[in-house]
């Protein structure tokens, strides 16, 4: 990838969430803000800052009209901090009304050419990725989850995009890539289109949550969606996108490419508590200089776990800002509330998706039995 360019199968983070909306046409969230009747936390703390089309989605709640919210996860590993973000933006905007039907694909293609993982090995885990998501509170009555490599619309889709797409044009959005990441992106452009065929309703707005980096799949379904429009009547989709948190070494993004600095829905509370105490915070050298000037909560993985899923509510996370900025806080002390945070949080996730394994199993079945019976 060029520098400064976006990489959705990289663990870069963004320095500056700014340019995105200056250099690659995403728009502000915070103007739509007053359309929501509840924010959520991602929201009220600015880490959903951009969108694409999103008021296309608030008419639709508006008007009591159908509409989607599709993401999916790569099954090839545990369900983490990072991922958790866009489950619960799934989760959230398929809440915000009854007409909303939430897609959640498994991207085993794009776990096979991304990393080298058989359809047969991904099928377990995708289970407990179901069972994660139904654990964090997805409506299964109002979800369909699917294999990509078992949807054949999808993969039908990807195949008749391939018609549009030159070398050039994929070169442009994702760089130089093996042809087999390209054609997961194809998939992926399948996937994001899918609900808007006539057997699944027929075009609706339908909105794609994703970090930051995952842009360049948005703009080639986007583009994608206004080629083939004659065709298929598509709605060119919107998208929301967060920020990406940091890894506890505080150099990347979370991701799955380095465990150490990873904390999963499947780590042992203290195994994960263990990893927090040991995280790069953005603390100083000594204590007299961290009172004297404060922390710096804008580099510290630990100030992001608050921020992003485990600050109880806004105020408590103007306090930890507040008593980090100005001295009070000191790393140690801060990391043992994390750590003690993130614990519950994991006895409480472990226990109810055990609880949910044979309902996420139910859940693919019945998604599978839906898409074969919509009719093709
Ligand atoms: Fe990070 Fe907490 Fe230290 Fe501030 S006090 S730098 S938020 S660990």
């Amino acid at each position: 990838m060029g520098k400064g360019e976006l990489d959705p199968w990289g663990s870069d983070t963004v320095k500056d969430y700014s340019r995105l909306l200056s250099e690659f046409g995403i728009e502000p969230v915070a103007p739509l803000l007053p359309r929501f009747k509840k924010l959520s936390p991602h929201l009220s703390r600015g880490i959903d800052f951009g969108q694409r089309d999103l008021s296309r989605v608030l008419d639709a709640i508006d008007g009591n009209k159908p509409y989607a919210v599709m993401s999916g996860i790569k099954p090839s590993g545990d369900y983490h901090l990072g991922t958790k973000m866009t489950a619960d933006d799934i989760i959230y905007f398929q809440s915000l009304s009854k007409r909303a039907t939430a897609y959640y694909s498994i991207a085993d293609v794009e776990a096979y050419s991304d990393n080298g993982l058989s359809f047969r090995e991904t099928e377990k885990t995708a289970v407990r990725h179901v069972a994660d998501i139904l654990a964090l509170g997805l409506d299964p009555d109002r979800a369909v989850v699917y294999f990509q490599s078992q949807e054949i619309r999808v993969m039908r889709l990807s195949s008749i995009f391939s018609r549009a797409v030159t070398m050039n044009m994929l070169k442009a959005i994702y760089g130089e890539r093996p042809i087999g990441l390209y054609m997961a992106a194809l998939v992926q452009a399948g996937d994001i289109l899918m609900p808007q065929l006539q057997e699944l309703g027929g075009p609706k707005p339908v909105l794609v949550p994703v970090g930051a980096d995952q842009d360049p799949h948005i703009r080639l379904a986007r583009d994608l969606a206004a080629r083939y429009h004659d065709e298929f009547g598509f709605i060119s989709p919107s998208a929301v996108y967060h920020k990406l948190m940091l890894s506890l070494a505080g150099d990347a993004k979370m991701s799955k490419r380095s465990e150490t600095t990873l904390l999963t829905l499947s780590d042992t509370p203290s195994a994960a508590s263990k990893k927090i105490l040991s995280a790069f915070t953005g603390g100083r050298d000594t204590v007299e200089e961290q009172r004297e000037k404060g922390g710096r909560p804008e580099i510290c993985p630990v100030y992001d776990l608050y921020r992003f899923h485990f600050a109880h509510d806004d105020e408590h996370l103007q306090r930890v800002f507040h008593e980090c900025t100005k001295g009070i806080r000191l790393c140690g002390d801060c990391k043992q509330e994390a750590a003690s945070l993130v614990k519950s949080f994991l006895v409480d996730q472990q226990k109810r998706r055990e609880a949910m394994t044979s309902d996420a199993k139910e859940l693919l079945a019945r998604s599978a039995k839906h898409l074969a019976s919509a009719g093709r």
